[in-house]
């Protein structure tokens, strides 16, 4: 689904991304985990091409990332739906609101835009939040808006960036509950970026490990964290 080698990525004459390779499997949730500063979300935006980087190659679905002209970054980016800590809302608009946002992008007609909406509430389990404004809601109530918002135009992949780390324990829990559904039913591969151990051992099959702008160590979740 994934693929990504020998990436390097500087930010002035500092080094961020060094020599990053990863495979990320169709239909899987993989874990990078790594300290504050370790490049996870560096490496997750330029895979969207948020950022671009100096050299290596980056490919989704087998479509080089670098090469990519403007409509055709439009697609990749309806492919890769993101989430992020902050939830990302547009605190002026409603529920609803948001999560048409993307549909209104793509021209959907209005008619496509309820039924999708209301199908994608009803999916992460606030159909009776259309109406709210996001500072009404819980925090785990806003990532769920920002999951429905990020599902919207049918994405291949869900990129989480630190997707639970504004949370409390039992909202992250139900939360990656929700990814857990959402990548069974409606076969989603997911990348969930994090610094939190439980958010690896509750969902991820594989996970690499970076500090410094490297991977220290890839491998299955079990192998690397669950055996002691
Ligand atoms: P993580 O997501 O693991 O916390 P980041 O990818 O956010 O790490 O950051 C990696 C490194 O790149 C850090 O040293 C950070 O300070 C630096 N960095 C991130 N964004 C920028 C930027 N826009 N300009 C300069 N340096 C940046
Ligand atoms: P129509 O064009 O058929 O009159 P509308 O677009 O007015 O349909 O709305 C149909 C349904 O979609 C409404 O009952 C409402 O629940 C929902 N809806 C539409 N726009 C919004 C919005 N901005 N905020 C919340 N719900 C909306």
């Amino acid at each position: 689904m994934i693929q990504i080698c020998e990436v390097n990525k500087y930010y002035g004459k500092t080094k961020v991304l060094n020599d990053i390779n990863m495979h990320i499997k169709e239909g899987e949730i993989f874990g990078i985990i790594g300290h504050s500063g370790a490049g996870k979300s560096t490496l997750l935006r330029c895979i969207n091409r948020l950022e671009t980087y100096e050299d290596g190659s980056i490919t989704v679905q087998g479509r080089e990332v670098k090469n990519l002209d403007e409509r055709e970054l439009r697609f990749l980016r309806k492919d890769l739906g993101m989430i992020f800590q902050h939830f990302s809302l547009l605190e002026r608009k409603t529920v609803f609101e948001n999560v048409a946002l993307p549909l209104e992008c793509f021209k959907y007609s209005k008619n496509e835009i309820n039924k999708r909406v209301d199908e994608l509430l009803s999916l992460v389990g606030i159909q009776g939040k259309k109406n709210m404004k996001p500072r009404n809601l819980s925090g785990g109530q806003k990532q769920r808006v920002a999951i429905a918002r990020a599902l919207a135009l049918n994405p291949k992949v869900l990129l989480c960036d630190e997707a639970t780390s504004a949370l409390d324990p039992n909202t992250t829990k139900s939360i990656l509950g929700l990814l857990q559904d959402i990548n069974k039913k409606l076969n989603i591969t997911i990348i969930m970026v994090t610094h939190q151990m439980e958010v690896i051992k509750q969902i991820c099959s594989r996970v690499a490990i970076m500090e410094n702008g490297e991977v220290l160590e890839i491998g299955d979740t079990e192998e690397l964290f669950l055996q002691n």
